[in-house]
């Protein structure tokens, strides 16, 4: 599948794929999303160590190649969500809880602690209960869109409110998911295609 789309300024790099057999996850391959947030691309994400070809084919398809990012938000650090890093030499963030927990596995991916903020359009939602330090990452343009990561792992987590299959705290994971759904308008999920939760929001109450 090409490089889509999501709304204006917002791009799906690359899909995300994941497949489930008896309630596990047998495979898993994150969403890699591009924003442009005025002069400046972002990425969040960099799928599976297997993914780098269709991670380059994808910016190509955009007209882009590795050099010209200028930052990488990685929602995490399991790797499913952080294979293609290599490929970048811009600067990398993630959370200094998933940068600690990747050193004490003995992987120092050189990433910096992730700003609260990019821009005014641009910022940062922390959503744990996958792993601890779990962000997401919130993009203000003509339409508010949230690249979820593994907060959001497929849609229908969201959509009948299952926490992830894979989560330290699932009271949190369950939070951190409202928490999305109450700022956006489109959701990238980490293993799912982009979807619209407009219409699906609670309406407010009339006084
Ligand atoms: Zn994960």
């Amino acid at each position: 599948m090409p490089a889509a789309k999501v709304s204006k300024s917002v791009y799906l790099v690359k899909p995300g794929e994941a497949v489930y057999r008896d309630n596990r996850v047998v495979f898993a391959s994150s969403s890699v999303v591009l924003v442009e947030d005025d002069d400046k691309l972002l990425l969040v994400d960099t799928g599976l160590w297997t993914d780098c070809d269709k991670l380059l084919q994808g910016l190509e398809e955009l007209g882009l190649s590795p050099s010209e990012i200028d930052a990488v938000v990685l929602t995490h650090l399991h790797g499913d969500h952080c294979g293609c890093l290599d490929l970048f030499n811009c600067p990398k963030y993630a959370h200094p809880s998933e940068i600690a927990r990747a050193l004490s596995l003995g992987y120092d991916l050189g990433c910096r602690p992730v700003p609260r903020r990019f821009s005014d359009k641009l910022w940062i939602l922390d959503t744990p209960g996958h792993v601890y330090g779990h962000v997401s990452v919130v993009f203000e343009g003509e339409e508010v869109v949230v690249a979820a990561g593994d907060a959001i792992p497929i849609a229908d987590n969201l959509l009948k409110r299952i926490p992830p299959l894979i989560r330290v705290d699932a009271e949190m994971a369950l939070k951190s998911m409202e928490r999305i759904a109450e700022v956006a308008d489109v959701v990238v999920p980490g293993h799912d295609k982009p979807f619209r939760i407009r219409g699906l929001k609670r309406k407010p109450k009339i006084r």
